[in-house]
């Protein structure tokens, strides 16, 4: 057990003392931090969840850091006892980011500031910020990388399928209309097919993010639509949903097709490099979890955060002021290079 921040008081900016920090708004070192993460939906969360308490605690505060396997009652009351314990920075990664109003508003009313992290709070005028990767920079790159794999094998027409997250999770839309601005114009010229007629988003979602789910829908997509036909592509949002779209492909004895993903899980990097998957995104939790945190430190210090898109993120109630990373196109060409100083990944790519 680590014990807190406290034990290191010497190294924070101490000049501006106690009366001035309140005035401006900021709050002091040692100050508890609460991070509310969704279920271990991929990778990426589980890497948070230790960033976030290594980083916080480094940084001179006291976090609590909680997932809500059991769903989004869990997460609610997770974020009633983070509020009820007085937390001065609330980051959330929702699991329905449109499900948390009531506690927001309590979080608002104590004064605490929110910041949603890598996925949107909706319907809410209780959110300040949200940093996460450019999603729909995200889902073009897919798009792309789709395209890409498919000429790398051979001419078209292709027949793909499309697959996209959950729809209680903001990103999903945002992955999958970014995907659709690269390949809908394809669609449209007869470059590709998809051959099951299922192009919308709703059609598409995979609920809860679940393997199983993804597993299951591309079983009846290839009895239904691949008896005598090639499957050439699969547009895949993450990489446990490409793995389970894989899975399924293998188990009907199809040829694999070009499959994208995101995340850089582990099992899909190897398959990247054993020439299985295609592509994945290279979106280091590690830089996400590091701005997160210069925001909390720049709020302790009572400053406005610096945002760099204040016009992308309309919550349905306000556009929300967001930072945005850059996310990273990976296949097995760039592999090495892009993992570089990741101490798992690049084992694996060398
Ligand atoms: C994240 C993705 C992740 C997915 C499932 C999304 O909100 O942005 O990186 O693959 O959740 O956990």
């Amino acid at each position: 057990l680590t014990s807190c921040g406290r034990e290191d008081p010497g190294t924070g900016n101490e000049g501006g003392g106690t009366g001035n920090e309140a005035a401006s708004g900021g709050f002091e070192e040692g100050a508890a931090i609460g991070v509310a993460l969704p279920q271990k939906t991929s990778e990426n969360w589980v890497l948070a969840e230790q960033l976030f308490n290594d980083g916080l605690t480094e940084a001179g505060y006291e976090p609590d850091v909680q997932f809500a396997n059991g769903g989004v009652s869990e997460q609610q009351n997770q974020i009633n006892s983070m509020i009820t314990n007085g937390v001065e920075v609330l980051i959330v990664g929702a699991i329905d980011g449109a499900q948390l109003g009531s506690q927001l508003q309590q979080a608002a009313d104590a004064g605490i500031t929110v910041i949603a992290y890598d996925r949107l709070l909706t319907n809410t005028e209780n959110v300040d910020y949200y940093v996460a990767y450019d999603n729909f920079q995200v889902g073009e790159l897919q798009g792309q990388a789709l395209l890409d794999g498919m000429a790398e094998k051979g001419e078209g027409p292709y027949n793909i399928e499309l697959f996209a997250g959950s729809p209680d999770d903001a990103n999903a839309q945002v992955f999958f209309d970014g995907a659709m601005s690269v390949l809908k114009p394809k669609i449209d010229d007869g470059t590709l097919n998809v051959v099951s007629g299922q192009t919308e988003f709703n059609q598409a979602v995979t609920q809860g993010w679940k393997a199983e789910n993804a597993q299951r829908r591309m079983d009846t997509l290839l009895s239904g639509n691949y008896d005598s036909e090639e499957l050439h592509g699969v547009l895949s949002p993450n990489d446990t949903l490409a793995r389970a779209i894989l899975t399924s492909v293998k188990a009907a004895g199809k040829e694999i097709p070009i499959v994208t993903g995101q995340d850089s899980e582990v099992e899909s990097v190897k398959s990247i490099i054993a020439g299985e998957q295609y592509s994945t995104i290279n979106k280091d939790t590690r830089d996400l979890v590091e701005h997160s945190i210069t925001m909390v430190e720049g709020l302790a210090a009572g400053e406005e955060l610096e945002v760099n898109d204040d016009k992308s993120y309309d919550n349905g109630v306000k556009v929300v002021p967001a930072y945005l990373l850059e996310p990273q196109i990976v296949t097995k060409e760039n592999a090495a290079e892009a993992y570089a100083d990741d101490p798992t990944l690049s084992e694996i790519v060398k």
